[in-house]
């Protein structure tokens, strides 16, 4: 498999570090609210890359912090605590805060089809491991104690701008913009690793450590896991766009002055969900949901299929006609794997799926490009050499990968085409009942029939044409 590696700026083989087995970390959610559909297009895309390797054959290990304590709202070490931000706007305590984001996270995951990762590690299990690893930082000359903090000193180290061509010094004045210098560090770029000197005076998590009461920096907490979980050598390390400065700048930089060695060899960072307005943020208070897109009767897969019908090293922005367009996609691919009879015309033949299987994994080989491997579905359903059974096996397998659903939502369409005909006339007296009613200006009856549609599954909408109904999805 060739993948772009942020670390080189170019695609290259994938060679784990031992045949055969791979590595994977993950940046987790901060659980201080909902995670919007930008933070889950990052997770569709990795999720994607977790299961394309396994496809592939590689024993894959993936392991995900949760960051439940508290990170600063700025990527610098300013800014107002997250969870405590959390806590307050709810008037929760941190943990019941942290409690609830976590599995809201993980319950739009499995909506989605995201595998949940091998490891699922939340930062404030690992606070003597923080503490173990900075002690032998500070030892080892690459950190520093001034005004109560613990920082890491960047100037210790040969190369420090990992990830980006730009000019250092262009950098440093982006990582300064709005943000109240630091009067203990030592270099503009140095971070804490271990915070006693809180900007909250009522910080909520707070432990012991050999240099007083505090909590650690976010940065350490990615480090100390990966290396706990996966060991000294990482092959794969994901995360957002976002996180490759400072975050996986400073992961680098204290995780191999720690070890004395490289970490991690790969580096895989998806761009931004965007608005048409701009960059979607928590932070902001106001974004799109998983819920908002069930509210509004999307089916989750269909996002899904909206982020694999683009690249996840462009940006990608998100308008509702793009996922309209998205849904008519999905709903037509559903149909058309629908209409395929699994039993008539004989069994898989897997001479004829050789070159379409080959074909769906060049496009994941070159550097996961998942709209070719979609391309690479169609095919499939367009091959005219090709029996059913070997289309529906084919689609199984690249559904392995893909988590669209297609074989389950298939035969849910299926069964309700195979609604009986009964049940259709009973919908269709209880609308003309409602309509009646609507007529006579009786809204209470009319309601009331609407509400035992909904219970019946029916999904209505007065149109111009007059009233429309589908079965819910
Ligand atoms: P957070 O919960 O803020 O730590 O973010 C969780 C993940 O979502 C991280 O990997 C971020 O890099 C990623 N992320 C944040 N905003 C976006 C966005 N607008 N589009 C895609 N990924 C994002
Ligand atoms: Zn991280």
């Amino acid at each position: 498999m060739k993948l772009y590696n942020s670390l080189s700026h170019s695609k290259e083989d994938f060679v784990p570090h031992e045949p055969g087995r791979v590595s994977m970390y993950t940046c987790g959610p901060t659980v201080y609210h909902f995670a919007h559909i930008g933070n889950l297009r990052t997770y569709i895309m990795e999720d994607v890359l977790e299961k394309a390797l396994r496809w592939e054959g590689y024993d894959v290990k993936r392991v995900m912090n949760i960051t439940d304590v508290g990170h600063l709202v700025s990527d610098a070490d300013t800014g107002e605590d997250k969870m405590l931000k959390g806590a307050r706007r709810e008037n929760k305590t941190v943990m019941d805060i942290a409690r609830f984001y976590t599995n809201a996270f993980f319950e739009d995951c499995k909506k989605l089809n995201i595998k949940r990762p091998d490891v699922v590690e939340p930062a404030t299990n690992m606070i003597s491991e923080y503490i173990q690893v900075i002690t032998k930082l500070i030892e080892a000359g690459h950190a520093y104690l001034a005004g109560g903090n613990v920082y890491f000193d960047t100037s210790t180290l040969k190369k420090y701008y990992v990830f980006n061509d730009h000019d250092e010094e262009d950098l440093a004045v982006g990582v300064r913009e709005g943000v109240e210098e630091d009067q203990n560090k030592r270099n503009k770029n140095d971070f804490v690793l271990w915070f006693t000197k809180s900007k909250f005076e009522d910080q909520a998590l707070k432990w012991d450590s050999p240099w007083g009461v505090g909590y650690p920096g976010w940065h350490i907490e990615c480090s100390c896991i990966s290396m706990k979980h996966l060991g000294e050598y990482l092959d794969l390390h994901c995360g957002g766009i976002d996180n490759a400065f400072p975050h996986h700048t400073n992961e680098i930089a204290q995780s191999e002055a720690y070890l004395g060695h490289e970490w991690c060899k790969y580096w895989f960072h998806v761009h931004h969900l965007n608005t048409t307005s701009g960059k979607m943020a928590k932070s902001k208070g106001e974004f799109l949901t998983v819920s908002l897109l069930e509210e509004k009767g999307y089916d989750p897969l269909i996002y899904r299929l909206f982020c694999l019908q683009s690249h996840y090293r462009n940006n990608l922005v998100f308008s509702w006609e793009n996922l309209d367009n998205a849904r008519a996609a999905y709903e037509k691919l559903i149909a058309r794997v629908a209409s395929l009879d699994g039993t008539a015309g004989g069994s898989i033949d897997g001479d004829t799926m050789a070159p379409y299987k080959t074909r769906f994994q060049e496009a994941l080989d070159n550097d996961l490009n998942t709209s070719l491997a979609i391309t690479a579905l169609y095919d499939v359903l367009k091959a005219g050499e090709m029996n059913d059974a070997t289309k529906l096996a084919l689609i199984e397998s690249f559904d392995m990968v893909l988590g669209l659903g297609l074989l389950d939502r298939a035969a849910a369409l299926r069964e309700k085409q195979a609604t009986p005909a009964e049940g259709a006339e009973e919908i269709e007296r209880l609308i003309a009942q409602r309509q009646a009613a609507r007529k006579a200006k009786d809204f209470k009856t009319a309601d009331a029939i609407r509400d035992q549609l909904k219970e019946m599954g029916v999904v209505i909408e007065d149109t111009a044409q007059g009233v429309k109904w589908s079965l819910q999805k």
